[in-house]
């Protein structure tokens, strides 16, 4: 552990963690749905609304040069934090989610019919059904990389599926249910071998390890901001220049235009051709601070403690009597998905939540994924920068708890 990792200070910059829930201090791991969010950035937010609120890019006024000035810093402190080539491949989204959908769907225009994409088993809805209804609209078809049970993809059987028709893969780098990090560069790399371009999910990966576009040598990346201490409602697509000058418009409207006239419209230059409309400037803004507040505690030094919390965490697990756990890939990040049991998942998570630690339940927008575990549902357990070992050793005591209740 690093010297400027001291948890209880880090711990006092969000003032969420310090509610009570039943009377219970609040134990947080629902990280992989959403982090917490530092009070910097929350006083980013509240203090542009307050005093420098003005549209983005289409004002000579002082106030709308500000503001404008603070969305292009935040999307040159993202090309930094990824490291792409250049600002053109970083466009703001809404989030991950519209980040697929956009690639889906103009991606998707250069696509035909009898064509094929790859996903693996463990994608996560939102990189599922974009492809779905493009292969619908298209008459394309979706192939499978499988996994072993310990939640590895195979790769052997992933090399086995390019043909003559594969014409994209896309795939999670992290599993936001078994934890499992993929072996992204290794996907990428044998893409390219067939000349097949690649989209990553990077959702759960972006605030957890070190994401080099560059290195990984992805074609697309996308990630949400509500996942790594930022704001809601912000996500961002990474895409290589040369594909993005490719693809057609995503949206129509302002911002993402050259000249209008009814007899037709030409379109802005990157990033902005896929930015229609006015984006939440002020929110894009404060991911620039929640990066920068990842930055000053390393990404290196959050992604030792995280791994610390699962391998103790998951030791201790495995005290409870009849606990099984998914996902136990030997490259892993801190989620841990489980059942007691025969036990049901809600139960489980109900009776947590009334010990005051607050877990996910369900099938977590993966349900090919739970059909493939042979499960209705798991319950998760993930973590973040902030966690502790004492909230570790409340969430096994809980465990107990409720796994003596539920016997
Ligand atoms: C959360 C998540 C998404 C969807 O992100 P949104 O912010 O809801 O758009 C996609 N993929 C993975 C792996 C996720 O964990």
């Amino acid at each position: 552990m690093t010297e400027n990792y001291d948890l209880q200070k880090l711990r006092e910059d969000f003032p969420s963690l310090k509610r009570e829930i039943y009377g219970k201090p609040l134990v947080y791991l629902d990280n992989t749905a959403t982090s917490q969010t530092p009070k910097c950035v929350v006083d980013d937010i509240v203090s542009a609304y307050y005093n420098s609120k003005a549209n983005v890019h289409r004002g000579v006024h002082t106030l709308s040069q500000e503001m404008t000035d603070l969305q292009e810093r935040a999307r040159r402190r993202v090309k930094e934090y990824i490291n792409a080539s250049s600002i053109e491949e970083i466009i703001f989204t809404r989030g991950t989610t519209e980040s697929i959908n956009l690639v889906a769907s103009s991606f998707g225009e250069l696509l035909k019919e009898g064509d094929e994409i790859i996903v693996s088993v463990m994608e996560h809805h939102s990189n599922i059904v974009p492809w779905q209804l493009l292969g619908q609209r298209k008459g394309i078809t979706l192939k499978v990389i499988p996994m072993n049970d310990e939640g590895v993809l195979d790769m052997d059987a992933y090399r086995k599926l390019f043909n003559e028709h594969t014409a994209f893969v896309s795939c999670t780098h992290v599993s936001n249910v078994l934890g499992t990090i993929n072996p992204v560069k290794e996907i990428v790399a044998e893409a390219h071998r067939h000349g097949v371009p690649v989209l990553i999910d990077g959702a759960q990966a972006i605030a957890h390890q070190k994401v080099d576009v560059v290195d990984i040598d992805c074609d697309f990346y996308a990630f949400s901001s509500h996942k790594m201490y930022g704001p809601t409602g912000i996500g961002v697509l990474y895409g290589k220049k040369e594909w993005l000058e490719k693809m057609p418009p995503y949206q129509g409207g302002g911002e993402m235009i050259g000249n209008v006239s009814f007899s037709g419209t030409t379109f802005a230059e990157l990033p902005f051709k896929f930015e229609a409309g006015t984006p939440d400037f002020i929110g894009i803004a404060a991911l620039h601070t929640a990066i920068d507040y990842i930055a000053s505690i390393g990404i290196d030094a959050i992604a030792s403690h995280e791994h610390e919390l699962l391998e103790y965490t998951t030791r201790r697990m495995m005290e409870i009597p009849g606990m099984r756990i998914f996902g136990t890939a030997p490259e892993k990040d801190a989620i841990i998905s489980f059942l007691i049991g025969n036990s049901h998942h809600f139960d489980t998570g109900v009776l947590l939540d009334k010990l005051g630690i607050e877990v996910r339940t369900g099938h977590h927008c993966a349900e090919p994924l739970m059909h493939r575990l042979g499960v209705e549902g798991v319950v998760r357990a993930s973590f973040a920068l902030y966690n502790t070992k004492e909230e570790c050793d409340r969430f096994i005591d809980a465990l107990k708890r409720v796994a003596a209740i539920l016997e």
